[in-house]
């Protein structure tokens, strides 16, 4: 039996196992999906046991997307541009390094299907709260792929978020104008003349977070994508109530993993099954 996982560290709540392990039985695979909550120390081994073909193949998260850089052989254009990976795949005993989480959040903003966003961002202007990982992703399809005519960048770190509007800047393969809101005075104008909403940080997971900005500003025309999926923010509450299109995180999540699956075994992903693995486990 082959084996694929997860490395990250404090990781238990991962919802991957479930859908891999759905897919892999849909499909008649004879492969399973295992969490590899691991430490500092115990990468060398975790990658000795990759090369060597005991994991068959990875995703990678939290706190190992850029450290995991270091043991793979060679990395996919959009790896090296956004200098993060989620997914490793063994070719011919090399270690391969992808990004399959812009893709996800590509596919959950463009997409037509339940969940999905159903929203073209060629030309539009973009408010993204958040100057992480995850945004960086975000930010590299949306002014290297999408075409977005503007993205602004708010994160209570302003040297991270200038970082990111900076090798943005640097790195677009088209003409986009980037600018960081260092003032929460001034994200009321922004989001009055953004198209789009992002949510790319933790806050609104937990009871008693701070508010991304004043949710009175969010309107009916506003498309909202908030990455969290495992509960409902006050972000998307707000939007709801305004009868705004929005969706949460899951089907970027969804995604991004069906993706990896399909690197890693060559047969399309059984998507309605890994999405129904997903909801079942989230009502547990
Ligand atoms: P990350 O690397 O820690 O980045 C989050 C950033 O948001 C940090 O720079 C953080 O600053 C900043 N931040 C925190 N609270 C803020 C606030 N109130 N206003 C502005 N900025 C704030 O995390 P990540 O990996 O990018 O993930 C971000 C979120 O997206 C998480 O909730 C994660 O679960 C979610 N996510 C979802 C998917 C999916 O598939 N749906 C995929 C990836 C990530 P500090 O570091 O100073 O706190």
């Amino acid at each position: 039996m082959k084996t694929y996982g997860l490395l990250g560290k404090n990781i238990s709540y991962s919802l991957s196992p479930c859908m891999h392990n759905a897919a892999f039985k849909a499909l008649g695979i004879y492969a399973s999906y295992k969490i590899f909550d691991t430490d500092e120390k115990g990468l060398e081994s975790f990658f000795f046991s990759l090369k060597k073909g005991d994991i068959a193949g990875c995703n990678v998260t939290i706190p190992y997307k850029e450290r995991a850089l270091s043991f793979v052989g060679s990395n996919s254009s959009a790896v090296k541009t956004i200098g993060a990976l989620n997914t490793i795949v063994r070719e011919d005993g090399a270690l391969k390094g992808h990004n399959t989480d812009y893709l996800g959040f590509m596919m959950a903003l463009k997409g037509k299907r339940s969940g999905d966003l159903n929203f073209d961002p060629d030309g539009k202007n973009v408010f993204m709260f958040g100057a992480g990982g995850a945004a960086k992703a975000i930010a590299y399809v949306l002014s290297n792929v999408l075409g977005a005519k503007r993205i602004i960048i708010a994160d209570v770190d302003t040297e991270k978020a200038d970082g990111l509007a900076s090798y943005i800047g640097e790195n677009a393969a088209r003409d986009i104008t980037i600018a960081v809101a260092h003032d929460k005075e001034q994200y009321n104008d922004f989001i009055a003349n953004s198209d789009l909403l992002v949510n790319a940080t933790p806050c609104g997971l937990k009871d008693g977070d701070p508010e991304l900005f004043d949710y009175r500003y969010v309107e009916q025309k506003h498309y909202v994508f908030d990455l969290i999926y495992s509960v409902k923010t006050p972000l998307m509450k707000r939007a709801e109530y305004q009868a705004a299109n929005a969706i949460d995180g899951l089907n970027m999540l969804l995604y991004q993993a069906a993706r990896a699956f399909e690197y890693w075994t060559g047969c399309e992903a059984p998507i309605d099954i890994m999405r129904e693995a997903l909801l079942e486990k989230m009502q547990k």
